[in-house]
């Protein structure tokens, strides 16, 4: 059975002090360690101090390095990630593949060094308002798609998530309505069975982000084929982010 999941995407927000007051709110709100699976994504620099904390919320790194280890200065590896006890990344978020010119080749090599190193992979695609406009953007999402699953061994999309995230919709107040977000997360789950297999596309979880926030997560989360948010500017409001995580849990 596929998981309900709901991320945090702190991107690069935040002082010190200011993150560590998010997450002492956040686990004094939270008392339960059920469905949904809870996620942070602090920047990298406070991952240490919140894995040690050992709270209800796994702690995930916002990126990874595409190469193992050696002279790559200011780069992150999957294997230290792995050794300091994260358990996710996100890799292909829009603004990665936007502002740092991440391509699909070296995003299937992030891809494939944190499943070597036992991280746990939330794969995020879209498509620009052009795109949805002016083109088939179901067929740009699924070539996304397939960046996903040529990189990785059928037995591995145990440790991968999905997540849609129009970049039209992403920190714009702009959510994709509940039809359009139910017509690509079917439309990419039967994309998936054709590319992999019936019980991959049934058990792979898939996430929606772009604008959800707690007025409109529940209506969201009712979609039949939507499994949980990858939620960014509400994610830095405990209350709201909270509020997020009981519309999973009870959807
Ligand atoms: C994101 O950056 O992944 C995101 C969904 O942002 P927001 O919720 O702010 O639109």
């Amino acid at each position: 059975m596929r998981k309900k999941i709901i991320a945090g995407n702190w991107k690069m927000n935040l002082s010190s002090s200011e993150a560590n007051e998010l997450y002492e709110a956040l686990e004094k709100l939270n008392v339960s360690n059920n469905q949904p699976v809870k996620i942070i994504f602090p920047p990298f620099i406070y991952l240490d101090r919140f894995l040690q904390q050992k709270g209800h919320f796994n702690v995930g790194a916002q990126n990874v390095s595409q190469f193992s280890n050696g002279a790559y200065t200011g780069e992150i590896s999957a294997s230290m990630l792995n050794s300091l006890g994260c358990t996710y990344v996100l890799i292909g978020h829009s603004e990665r593949r936007q502002y740092f010119n991440e391509s699909d080749t070296i995003l299937s090599n992030k891809v494939k060094q944190s499943l070597q190193n036992s991280l746990k992979v939330i794969f995020c695609i879209g498509e620009t308002k052009e795109q949805r406009q002016n083109e088939d953007f179901l067929s740009i999402l699924n070539s996304q798609l397939k960046v996903l699953v040529d990189s990785i061994e059928l037995g591995n999309f145990e440790n991968v998530v999905i997540a849609y995230e129009p970049v039209w919709a992403i920190g714009t107040g702009l959510n994709a309505s509940p039809e359009q977000v139910e017509e690509v997360h079917l439309s990419l789950r039967q994309s998936l069975a054709k590319m992999t297999n019936d019980t991959i596309a049934e058990n792979t979880s898939i996430l929606y982000g772009g604008s959800c926030n707690s007025t409109n997560a529940k209506t969201l989360f009712s979609c039949p084929n939507v499994d949980g948010g990858l939620i960014g500017g509400a994610s830095l409001k405990a209350n709201d982010f909270f509020e997020i995580i009981a519309a999973s849990a009870n959807s």
